[in-house]
């Protein structure tokens, strides 16, 4: 699966000279909801990742996802694991379990994020499942930033990776990228400035 050729080809890799959330600023963006625009490339790459999670072994009885990101891909990765498919979505700013959605005690359950930057999302939503009863055996997404390690991977975790070392965690590939404080910007001094992906026709 060549994970950066797909982005590509959807639209979803952008080049150019932007601010990450993080205040950063990169030659690339990933805008990863245009990935899953194409239902058959979302369809296409969950069922590579749940390839990916039938080898290891690992049981999943419920994927979850942490709305709003992660819906799609959770969607797609539950039909072609052939299991349940939850979210959890902020109230307040509490990640909570809503809609009438339940898990049961000791249900095995796989946190599923469209992609994976330091995991905080994700790992707020383990907390609230494990708060219900049901036991996080896993994590996946379709891309990981590069900060945790996916299984297969060589790289070690980098020390701002939130998820917890002792469960698995599953993606297709990784795209690690220079970043650049704003005052370190070889970009900003060649005088180019830097836009924000989500408000360019703003
Ligand atoms: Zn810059």
């Amino acid at each position: 699966m060549d994970i950066e050729k797909v982005y590509k080809d959807s639209g979803a890799l952008l080049e150019g000279h932007f601010i990450l959330s993080s205040g950063n600023h990169s030659r690339f963006y990933l805008q990863s909801a245009k990935v899953l625009e194409q239902p058959q490339t979302a369809e296409m790459l969950a069922k590579a990742l749940a390839e990916e999670i039938r080898a290891s072994g690992i049981h999943i009885d419920t994927v979850v996802a942490p709305a709003l990101g992660g819906i799609l891909a959770g969607y797609e990765l539950a039909r072609a694991l052939g299991v349940r498919s939850l979210f959890v979505e902020r109230k307040e700013g509490k990640m909570e379990l809503r809609r009438g959605f339940e898990i049961s005690q000791g249900e095995k359950i796989l946190i599923c994020e469209d992609i994976i930057t330091t995991g905080g999302s994700a790992m707020e939503a383990m907390e609230i499942i494990t708060q219900l009863g049901g036991e996080v055996v896993a994590f996946g997404a379709l891309a990981n930033r590069g900060f945790c390690k996916r299984v297969g991977s060589q790289g070690e975790a980098k020390s701002n990776c939130k998820l917890p070392c002792g469960v698995s965690f599953f993606a297709l590939g990784d795209f690690e990228f220079e970043i650049y404080s704003p005052e370190d910007c070889s970009m900003c001094k060649e005088g180019s400035i830097a836009i924000k992906p989500g408000s360019r026709n703003a």
